[in-house]
């Protein structure tokens, strides 16, 4: 029995080709200023070090676990990526998935699970218009690990008093944000940005 949704953000709740592109921008900017070269050299390292990655795993890796490779921390990357950019700049307010949140919400508790930091987590939650329907807003500062690694979800349940089987987890990148639920247990959902929430929804009423 389902109780607990844990819904990734980026790529799931909303899709923005803007927010991805400041994203990648910020990351190129960070390594160029850790490293003291220009942002076009930053930007081919850390481009050819994710394609090399995404040989090696067999799947995208996100920019974060990419920065990392260059020596550089999870808090200096999020304190780089909080001043680059504000997403609150493209965002706006998705009636339609609040509807749809709002609607779930009657019959399981809500979370966020997101490897994003808490500044933009909640910025995001608040362009869109949704941040006051989740139970718990999950971030990397909630437990200092990120998706894939199990523990995060682990954890996540263990935050919301349930078991792993009783959660079910959507995402939108299946190595990332899916697999390792489905190895503890979770159940999951595949989505690729708030038209698949839809889906979803059909799909829960037929759910016990
Ligand atoms: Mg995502």
């Amino acid at each position: 029995m389902i109780k607990v949704i844990l819904f990734d953000l980026d790529g799931t709740l909303y899709n923005s080709r803007e927010v991805r592109t400041k994203f990648a921008e910020a990351a190129y900017h960070a390594l160029a200023k850790l490293k003291k070269i220009p942002v076009p050299e930053a930007k081919k390292l850390i481009e050819d070090m994710r394609e090399k990655l995404k040989e090696k795993n067999g799947f995208p890796v996100p920019y974060t676990l990419t920065l990392i490779r260059f020596g550089m921390t999870v808090e200096n990357w999020h304190k780089e990526n909080i001043e680059y950019f504000d997403p609150r700049e493209f965002l706006s307010a998705d009636g339609n998935l609040r509807k749809m949140l709002q609607g779930m919400k009657k019959r399981f508790k809500l979370a966020i699970l997101t490897n994003n930091n808490e500044v933009q987590a909640n910025r995001i939650l608040q362009a869109l218009n949704v941040q006051d329907l989740f139970d718990r807003v999950f971030t990397y500062n909630s437990f200092r690990t990120m998706k894939p690694n199990p523990k995060t979800f682990r954890e996540a349940a263990k935050a919301m008093d349930v078991l792993p089987k009783e959660c079910l987890v959507v995402g939108d990148r299946y190595s990332v944000d899916l697999i390792p639920a489905q190895d503890l247990g979770m159940k999951i959902y595949e989505v690729k940005g708030p038209e698949g929430i839809e889906r979803l929804v059909t799909a829960l009423r037929s759910v016990a």
